[in-house]
Formats: structure tokens, sequence, C-alpha cells
């Protein structure tokens, strides 16, 4: 019913000239027409090169909202992205939470925002390894994404997109079980139902992310709250990502 979206995100990593061969080599990939929505995120300073490039979809990996232009050193509007066709941003991913210290509040007015403007948002959530101890990584996650749920308009839904990815998996070749992600899964479609009608919270994506590789994809893309996944280390290499590609 969903159609499944994989996120790659290339973080600070790759020269401009390896980003433009590996969006190219991406772009060109047969299976993206009908199986899977691709969007890469690369580093900023590529948007408008790989833009230019007219292949897959792009995203930012970060955007300065709620203002449009102004006296901001340093940051990239919303407006700046649709300027260049950039149709999708990351928010509230874990590495903005932890190191920009960007919080609820301010991130989703971000996600608002972007969504007001047509723009497709990966609204990133997830739990630190000790919340997963102690049992309570549901509530932590409904937590974090509750705040965005109650003031999202319905009529927005389809351009959204969860990542669901623990903290302690990102970057780390740690995987939660098959059954811990499809519990979380399972948890937060059911949180997204009791905020909007069946059809809308139905259009909403909700994808893995956390080492996700060319290993493990296959069986995570398979669970059946799992629309997709956002991928980072192992979307640098362009053989093991198309192999995850093609496990969806
Ligand atoms: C990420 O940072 O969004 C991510 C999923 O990273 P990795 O795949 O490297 O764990």
């Amino acid at each position: 019913m969903r159609k499944p979206i994989i996120g790659a995100n290339w973080k600070m990593n790759l020269s401009c000239d390896e980003a433009g061969q590996l969006y190219t080599k991406m772009s060109a990939l047969s299976e993206l027409e009908s199986t899977v929505d691709l969007v890469v995120f690369p580093p900023q300073p590529y948007l408008a090169l790989l833009s230019k490039m007219n292949g897959v979809a792009i995203g930012a990996q970060n955007a300065y909202a709620p203002d449009m232009f102004g006296a901001f050193t340093g940051e990239t509007s919303l407006m700046q992205l649709k300027d260049l066709h950039v149709n999708s941003v990351l928010v509230g991913h874990s590495e903005r939470r932890l190191h920009f210290g960007e919080d609820t509040d301010f991130l989703v007015a971000k996600a608002n925002t972007a969504l007001s403007l047509g723009i497709q948002v990966f609204f990133c959530c997830g739990e630190s390894d000790e919340i997963r101890s102690n049992g309570t990584a549901i509530t932590f996650v409904e937590n974090q994404l509750e705040p965005l749920l109650h003031q999202l308009n319905q009529a927005h839904c389809p351009l959204l997109v969860i990542a669901y990815e623990p903290i302690w998996a990102i970057g780390t070749g740690k995987v939660p079980s098959l059954e811990e992600i499809e519990e979380m899964h399972a948890a937060i479609r059911a949180l997204c139902s009791r905020y909007f009608d069946q059809a809308s919270s139905d259009a909403i994506r909700i994808v893995y992310g956390g080492s996700c590789n060319a290993t493990n994809a296959k069986s995570i893309f398979q669970l059946p709250n799992v629309d997709g996944g956002l991928v980072g280390g192992a979307s640098l290499q362009f053989d093991s990502f198309k192999e995850i590609i093609d496990s969806i």
C-alpha cells in the first residue's frame, strides 16, 4: 500500500567529485523506477551541483526554520532549498539533537514549516542504549513524536517519513532484534492512527535507520511495519548500497 522509501544520508563525507560520481551511479539504478523512492542527502555544499544533474531526488541534511531569509550567518533556509529543487529534509537526527542542541520545539517548528512549503520531512527519533536497557524505549520515542503529531496538519501526512533510529545503533554495527524493530514500528504506527484518520495515518511511512547494511537489510525491510530505511555508512559505497536497494 505504501511505496517503500530509502534515504541515503552521506553526512559530512565525500569530496565534491566523489559525491557527483556516486550520485550519477545511484541515479542510473533502474530498480528505482517503480519499486522504491530514493532520496540522497549529500553534504550541503553539493546540493546545487547535484540539483543541476537532474538525477534521483535530493534532500538536505539540515535547514534553518522558521525564517525564510535573513540575518542567520551560516544557515540555509527552506526557501533556498526549494529554489534548488531540494524537496526533502532531515529533521531531528540524533547527531543534530546531541551536538547542536536542537530541541523538540525547534524541531517541530522546522518540520511544520518544511511541510507547509511542500517539502518532505524525514523526522528522526530513537532512544539511547540506556533507555533501551531500562525498558522505556517505546514511551521515549512516543514522547519524541507526540509534539510533532499534535501540531501536524493531517493533509501533510503523505509528506512525512518517520525514521526510527536507535542512537546506539547509528554507526556502531549494532542493530536491534527484528522483534524490537517491528515492535517499535508498530507502536509508532498505532500512535499515528490516534491522531489522524485511517487513510492519512496509513500514508505516513516509517523507516528504520541504524547500521542497516547489505546483510541485514532484507530481513528488516520484510517486517510488516517497516517501509524502508535511512542508511548512513552503507550508502557511501555504491555496491553495498545497490544491494540494500535490491533488498526492498
Ligand atoms: C544515520 O545516521 O542516519 C544512519 C542510519 O547511520 P548508519 O547507517 O551509519 O548507522
